[in-house]
C-alpha cells in the first residue's frame, strides 16, 4: 500500500480542464475549451477516430476550427498533423485549446446537441492531450439552456461541473442534458437511477421501473456480485428512428423506437438485460485485445463472440429468471436464432472469431450479405448455449455457464486483469468442469465446423425438428447498420421486387406506411403470400414509393421439440439449464 498525504507538495497530478459551451443548440455547434497545465513546449491533441461502436467514424470530420493561446492569452501556433491530431507549440507554461465541433448524431452511439436536448458520448467531441491521457479531468458545462438539467453517472462537483480519474473514465460516462424525467429505487444495497428523455404519452415510467428492478435483481443475484454503488439507465424513445443500447461501467444509454416500445413487450427488457450484463461482461470481464483502447485506430479482438454473443445468451436466461420470458417463448426464440445462423451460407466460411475480427467492416452494407458474414451476436449466443450444455454434460450437471462467468469475474475483473480472448474462456470452462473442452473451442469458435445441434440438445431431452414450408418471399435482403434505416443488400433476379424497381443500396424508410426501425425484419416476416406490399425507399437523395405483391418460396423451418420419452435426468437437466444454475442448486 502507498500512502500519500493530501496536499503534500509535488504529489498533486496536473488536471486537464474542459469547458463545453451549449450556447448554440439550434445549430448543433458545441464549443470546447481545453486548459492544459505547464509541461513540454510541444503538445499534441487527439480526437478519437472510434468510440461506442467498433467502427472507425473519424469524429474530426465535425471539427470546424481550432485555435490555441498561451497562459497569457496570447495566440500560439497550432497545426494539423494527421486527420485526427493537432500540435500546439510554445505551450511550456500551459495553454488553452479551443475548437468548435458539430454534434448532431442521434442515439446511444452518437453525440447530439439540438433545441430539445443534448446527449454526449464524450470521446466523440473531446480531444485529449496525448501526454496527459491518464491525468485527472475536470469537465464544466456553460451556457446551459434554461430549464435543462444534467444526468450522468460521473462524480459531480456542482450542478454543472464534473470530475473523472482520467480521460478513459471520462469518456466511458455519457451525459443526458435536457428536461428528462427520473425515477430511482434501491435493490439489495444498490442504488439505481432511471432517466427518460421522450414524449410523456409514449411511456409509463412506473412500469419501466418495475421491469428494470426485476432485471437488476436477477442479474446481481446470478453473478453474486454488485461492483458499483449506483448505476444509471438513460432511455430515449424516439418516434422516427431508434433501436440500440450502449454499455458503460456505471451506466447505459438505450434507445427504443416509441412504436416498438408500445407493440413489443420484450423490446425494452431484452436490451436492458443485455446492456446491464455488459457491466460485467466486456466492461469488467474485459479482453486484453480491447486494452488499452487505441483511439487512433482499430483494436482487433477475437472475443466479441463471447463479449457480445454470450451476453445475449445470459440476457435471455435473465429474462426467464425475471419472469419476463417463459420456457416455450425461449425455445422458440432459440430455434429461430439457430435458423438465422444456418440460413447464412457464411456459417461455413467465417468462424465466430473471424466475425469478431471483421466487426470493423460492419459499417459497409455489402458486408452484411449472407454469403459474406455471420453475426458474432447470433453465433456467439448459440455458442454460449451449447457451451453451457457441454459444461453440464462434462461435469454431470455440477458446472455451467454461470460458474464460467463467476470464475472469470473472480480471476480477471476482481483482480483488475484482462483475459486472453477465447483461450481464457476455454480455461474458465475447463476450470469448472475438469474436462478437456479444446475440441469444442477449436471446432466451433476458431473453425467453422457445422454444429451438431442434437448432440447438445439431447442432454436436455430436446431435438431440432426440420420442416419445409412454402414461405412468403419479398424478393430482397436488407440489413440495418446500427441505428440507421435498413439498406437493401441484394435483390433477387427476376423477382417482383426487381420488377418494381428496387435496387441494392436503397434505404428503406417505411414498410406499409410505418417507419422501418429495429423491428423491420419482424415487419417483413409478418407478410403473407399475395399481400400487397408498399415500400418507401430513398436512393441518391430521392424518395420513391414502390409496390408489389409478396411471392413465395420453399424454406426450412426449425423447431425445438421433446425427444421421444424424455427421461427424468433430461428433465432435471433442462430445468437447471433454463434456470441458469447447476443441477443441485436448481432442484433445491
Ligand atoms: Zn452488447
Amino acid at each position: 500500500m502507498f500512502f500519500c498525504l493530501p496536499g503534500a507538495p509535488g504529489f498533486q497530478s496536473p488536471v486537464v480542464h474542459y469547458t463545453v459551451s451549449l450556447a448554440n443548440p439550434a445549430s448543433h455547434r458545441v464549443h470546447v475549451r481545453i486548459e492544459i497545465p505547464p509541461g513540454a513546449a510541444q503538445r499534441e491533441l487527439q480526437l478519437p477516430v472510434w468510440n461506442a461502436l467498433y467502427q472507425v467514424r473519424d469524429f474530426s470530420q465535425y471539427v470546424t476550427w481550432l485555435k490555441a493561446t498561451d497562459a497569457h492569452h496570447r495566440p500560439i501556433p497550432s497545426e494539423v498533423i494527421d486527420k485526427s491530431r493537432w500540435r500546439v507549440t510554445d505551450a511550456e507554461n500551459g495553454a488553452a485549446i479551443e475548437y468548435e465541433i458539430l454534434a448532431d448524431q442521434p442515439g446511444p452511439y452518437g453525440a447530439q446537441l439540438n433545441a430539445q436536448h443534448a446527449f454526449f458520448n464524450l470521446a466523440e467531441i473531446l480531444m485529449y492531450p496525448v501526454d496527459l491521457r491518464s491525468a485527472p479531468v475536470r469537465l464544466a458545462f456553460s451556457d446551459i439552456p434554461a430549464g435543462w438539467k444534467i444526468g450522468t453517472a460521473m462524480s459531480s462537483i456542482d450542478t454543472h461541473t464534473f470530475s473523472a480519474e482520467n480521460y478513459d473514465r471520462l469518456v466511458d460516462t455519457p451525459l443526458e442534458i435536457g428536461t428528462f424525467h427520473e425515477a430511482e429505487f434501491d435493490d439489495s444495497g444498490g442504488h439505481y437511477r432511471i432517466l427518460v428523455d421522450a414524449d410523456p404519452p409514449d411511456y409509463d415510467l412506473q412500469k419501466i421501473t418495475g421491469i428494470v428492478r426485476r432485471i437488476v435483481s436477477a442479474e446481481t443475484a446470478w453473478m453474486n456480485d454488485r461492483p458499483f454503488n449506483t448505476y444509471l439507465f438513460i432511455y430515449h424513445f424516439p418516434r422516427t428512428s431508434g433501436g440500440g443500447g450502449m454499455e458503460h461501467a456505471y451506466s447505459t444509454a438505450i434507445d427504443v423506437n416509441a412504436r416498438v416500445l408500445a407493440d413489443n413487450a420484450l423490446a425494452l427488457p431484452e436490451v436492458t438485460a443485455h446492456e446491464f450484463f455488459h457491466l460485467w461482461n466486456v466492461k469488467r470481464i474485459r479482453p486484453q485485445s480491447l486494452e488499452p483502447v487505441d483511439y487512433t485506430k482499430e483494436n482487433y479482438t477475437r472475443a466479441l463472440w463471447f463479449s457480445e454473443g454470450v451476453t445475449n445468451t445470459v440476457q435471455d436466461y435473465m429474462l426467464i429468471r425475471a419472469g419476463i420470458l417463459d420456457e416455450k417463448q425461449y425455445l422458440n426464440r432459440l430455434a429461430e436464432h439457430i435458423e438465422q445462423l444456418q440460413r447464412r451460407p457464411a456459417h461455413l466460411t467465417q468462424s465466430a472469431e473471424e466475425a469478431s475480427l471483421n466487426a470493423w467492416l460492419e459499417k459497409y452494407p455489402s458486408y452484411a450479405s449472407p454469403e459474406r458474414s455471420i453475426s458474432y451476436y447470433n453465433k456467439g449466443e448459440l455458442l454460449g448455449v451449447i457451451l453451457d450444455l457441454a459444461m453440464r454434460d462434462a461435469s454431470h450437471g455440477t458446472s455451467c455457464l454461470r460458474d464460467l462467468l463467476r470464475w472469470m469475474n473472480r480471476e480477471y475483473a476482481q483482480r483488475g486483469k484482462f483475459f486472453a480472448d477465447s483461450d481464457s474462456v476455454l480455461q474458465a470452462a475447463e476450470a469448472g468442469t475438469h474436462a478437456n473442452l479444446k475440441a469444442f473451442f477449436q471446432n466451433y469458435v476458431a473453425e467453422k465446423v457445422e454444429i451438431p445441434w442434437d448432440e447438445f440438445f439431447k442432454t436436455v431431452g430436446l431435438r431440432l425438428v426440420r420442416s419445409t414450408s412454402v414461405s412468403p418471399d419479398i424478393g430482397f435482403e436488407a440489413a440495418r447498420i446500427f441505428d440507421a434505416p435498413p439498406v437493401v443488400i441484394s435483390v433477387r433476379t427476376d423477382s417482383a421486387a426487381q420488377r418494381a424497381g428496387l435496387n441494392t443500396g436503397d434505404s428503406i424508410l417505411q414498410i406499409n406506411g410505418q417507419v422501418a426501425s429495429s423491428d423491420f425484419q419482424d415487419k417483413l416476416s409478418a407478410l403473407h403470400i399475395g399481400d400487397s406490399f408498399r415500400l418507401r425507399v430513398r436512393s441518391a437523395g430521392v424518395e420513391r414509393e414502390l409496390q408489389w405483391q409478396v411471392g413465395s418460396r420453399e424454406e426450412v423451418e426449425l423447431e425445438l421439440k421433446d425427444v421421444d420419452n424424455v427421461t427424468r435426468q433430461q428433465k432435471l437437466r433442462r430445468a437447471a439449464w433454463l434456470k441458469g444454475e447447476p443441477e443441485k442448486e436448481a432442484s433445491r
